[in-house]
């Protein structure tokens, strides 16, 4: 049999697994630093990283993996460079160094010719102030590492606001950002397998909550087929660029000027979970196939889905439930805005979609 190890234990992992298991593939996964393990009991071996001196030791632990994953961004990149002597890591370190550092990656961008907000490098408080003078009201201020679901970064419309930042902001890299004025936010998927084959899902359009993702809509029926063709050719372009391997997502502002990418996760990602039923193959088993160098299912979406995260409520109201063509609890311990699950809705049509999904969220979150 064929195996592979995840290093992390989260919902992103579940899913790979449950994903990756019907295709006769078994799964092994590391625990950093006591990270809660719900989520993937039961489908697989858990090793915690800390309780072995050697990766050798570690990598036997996992059961001799052929290959070697990761489920998110904040990865310890020095043990997975260790865990590489033994079988290959897929992305590679190389490739998660640079998008767990937000100015790395923006670089990386610009690099590839791909078009970001302005932006400037800022160490202290006092830079961050020089910053935006030059860049302009609003700005948004992002620490370059340790961030996801809007933490920290904080967004500042005014003097005022920056300055009643002055004790907050302690000493960091950051990276400070012209504030988009968008349209809409979409992103977008690709895998790219170890021989080269790349496939794309449909864009996604994703509406954010206090910095955290709650609904996804795809295929992005608002996108023009210019904005299609560009965000294409952007994600096609990193993933040749890096000789990247695996899942990949791209999230991106379509503004009045065209398409800015915001960021990147070097993995699958939850703005792409409609694809688990919503397209003909989902991201995760795509991610499976890409790092085994299986070939590719094909990313095609045949009507529009609606993704809802369950965030920090892990109980769907029965008039939704009776509407949802899938809804899938994490098993993790409640905690507010926690995210507990995800849901989704399907239509024939994308306006009937944004309605209904309206009213399921109203109705989860009762804010009717
Ligand atoms: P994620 O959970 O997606 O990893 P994150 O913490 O890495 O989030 P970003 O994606 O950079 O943070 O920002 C979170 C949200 O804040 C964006 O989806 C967008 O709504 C808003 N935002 C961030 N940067 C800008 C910007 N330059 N202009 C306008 N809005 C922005
Ligand atoms: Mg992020
Ligand atoms: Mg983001």
């Amino acid at each position: 049999t064929r195996r592979v190890a995840i290093v992390g234990c989260g919902q992103l992992a579940q899913m790979m697994a449950r994903e990756g298991r019907p295709l006769g593939i078994e799964f092994s996964f590391v625990a950093e630093h006591g990270e809660s393990t719900g989520c993937v009991e039961g489908l697989g071996e858990i090793v915690h990283a800390e309780a072995f001196d050697s990766a050798e030791a570690l990598y036997q632990a996992l059961g001799n993996p052929e290959v070697i994953t990761a489920e998110r961004e904040q990865v310890q990149v020095p043990l997975l460079r260790e865990l590489e002597q033994f079988c290959p890591v897929f992305p590679r370190p190389d490739a998660l160094a640079d998008t767990q550092h937000r100015l790395r990656e923006k670089q990386a961008l610009v690099e590839s010719g791909i078009p970001v907000a302005p932006f400037l490098p800022a160490n202290s408080y006092e830079e961050i102030c020089r910053a935006i003078e030059s860049l302009g009201y609003p700005a948004f201020i992002k620490s370059c590492e340790n961030g996801y679901d809007g933490k920290n970064q904080w967004r500042v419309d005014n003097p005022e606001q920056l300055g009643s930042l002055s004790e907050v902001i302690k000493p960091d890299a950051y990276v400070v950002e012209k504030g988009v004025n968008f349209i809409r936010e979409i992103s977008l998927i690709g895998a790219r397998s170890r021989s080269g084959e790349v496939k794309i899902y449909p864009l996604a359009e994703n509406h954010h909550q206090d910095g955290t993702l709650l609904l996804s809509l795809a295929p992005a029926a608002a996108a023009s087929d210019e904005t299609m063709r560009a965000a294409e050719s952007y994600l096609t372009k990193l993933l040749n660029d890096w000789d990247y391997v695996g899942a990949l997502a791209m999230e991106c502002f379509a503004t009045d000027e065209g398409l800015l990418v915001n960021e990147l996760a070097p993995r699958v990602h939850n703005s792409g979970h409609w694809t688990l039923g919503g397209a003909a193959t989902s991201q995760f088993e795509n991610h499976v196939r890409a790092i085994l160098d299986l070939p590719l299912g094909s990313t095609s979406a045949d009507r529009p889905t609606a993704m809802i995260n369950l965030l920090g409520v892990d109980v769907v109201p029965d008039a939704v439930k009776q509407s949802a063509t899938n809804i899938t609890l994490y098993g993790k311990t409640l905690k507010p805005r926690r995210k507990m699950g995800h849901m989704l809705l399907q239509s024939e049509d994308m306006a009937k979609l944004r309605d209904a999904a309206q009213k399921a969220i109203d109705l989860i979150y009762q804010t009717a």
